[in-house]
């Protein structure tokens, strides 16, 4: 039997996107703002329902141009429970994170552990909305506020969540998407920042390309990030197709959540309290009275040809360029230890069939019997 990958990228079908590149072929516009380029900054920003937005050749850099478009600097807080583009973005600006526990809820950061953690160095807060879920944005808010600190999301996960009537982006100084294949809306590789004013829009333009504003001024140490005219031919056409994967998500969690209902000893997290979901993963969580430990769970679905991932074990708090850090200590981050402990995110992309939702969750129901 074929392998059943946690993910798989959505692919429109490759005839439509054969006029696109003869386009691109026409004019020997590759890169650099191309008119592909200037129409999906457009139509992504309509389709979101967010000010300005501003494209990238993947998130990790947008990550890395988002920190220094706001001249952050010092100490950062930040989660342990994320992928480690998170953390790593901190370290590439020459900053400090300082990692706080999530809540056991929405896998967050948590609002009540963060004041303890700001020093006379904190500068930001980078919290990620994890598997779409939005952050407690208001009281990362108000947070902020007290104490002057600048909020950036990792919002990869986050792509046409809606909240209290509108985008979680709107939320923060800035936030950042990815649209890299294994992600709900993918260009192969790709991100965004989104941000709320022109004029950020435009530093943010400068950064990208090298510090370049005009042909004789340069005016910042910027970096290569700019999205190329195949990227963001892509991305027009796959926002053609969007809502169609949107609720081919949707249909697929509902199965699981029907299914694994009945499964003692998985527990499935509650539906986010939100406008609208992209159900980007679909967490498990293996507890104690299931006849089977986390890991070996995950091997078993294995040898079915099921690749589940444990996202995020280990914590990257846990990996070698952080683990020395006073804040990454065990018993600084009990929740986040508890909860990547017992995760399991089962396949869901949407050309997963529904029969074979079924036959996952009968695997798991069954397992006990292995
Ligand atoms: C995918 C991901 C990134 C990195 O995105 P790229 O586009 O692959 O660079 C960053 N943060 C989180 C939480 C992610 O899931």
């Amino acid at each position: 039997m074929k392998k059943i990958f946690v993910t798989e990228p959505s692919l429109p079908p490759l005839g439509e996107f054969i006029p696109y590149l003869e386009k691109i072929w026409e004019s020997k516009w590759l890169t650099n703002a191309g008119p592909f380029h200037q129409q999906l900054e457009q139509e992504l920003a309509a389709y979101l329902g967010v000010k300005h937005l501003a494209l990238f050749t993947n998130a990790t850099i947008a990550l890395v141009t988002a920190l220094q478009a706001l001249r952050i600097s010092g100490e950062v807080i930040t989660t342990p429970y994320s992928f480690v583009a998170t953390a790593h973005s901190l370290l590439w600006n020459g900053i400090k994170p300082v990692f706080v526990d999530i809540d056991p809820v929405t896998f967050n950061l948590d609002p009540k552990m963060i004041e303890a953690a700001i020093t006379p160095q904190t500068t930001a807060i980078f919290p990620v909305h994890v598997y779409g879920t939005p952050c407690n944005v208001e009281e990362i808010e108000r947070i902020a506020d007290v104490y002057g600190l600048k909020v950036i999301y990792d919002a990869a996960h986050a792509f046409g969540v809606d909240y209290k009537g509108g985008s979680v982006l709107n939320y923060g100084d800035l936030s950042v998407l990815s649209f890299h294949a294994t992600k709900v809306f993918n260009t192969f590789e790709g991100g965004a920042i989104i941000c709320p004013d022109a004029k950020t829009k435009q530093r943010i333009d400068h950064l990208k390309n090298f510090g370049i504003a005009d042909e004789v001024t340069v005016v910042a140490p910027g970096i290569n990030g700019k999205m190329n005219e195949v990227q963001a031919a892509f991305g027009l056409l796959q926002l053609k197709h969007v809502d169609v994967v949107l609720e081919r998500r949707a249909a697929i969690a509902a199965r699981y959540r029907a299914n694994l209902a009945s499964v003692r000893g998985i527990s499935v997290p509650a539906v986010a309290d939100v406008d609208r979901l992209n159900n980007s993963y679909f967490p498990v969580f293996v507890e104690a009275d299931y006849p089977m430990a986390r890991d070996a769970l995950y091997v078993y679905l294995q040898t079915k040809d099921i690749m589940s991932r444990r996202y995020f074990y280990p914590l990257i708090s846990e990996f070698p360029m952080y683990r020395g850090l006073q804040s990454a200590r065990r018993d600084n981050l009990p929740v986040a230890h508890h909860v990547a402990e017992r995760v399991l995110c089962l396949p869901i992309f949407p050309d997963l069939p529904l029969e074979q939702v079924d036959r996952i969750c009968d695997i798991l129901r069954s397992a006990e019997r292995a």
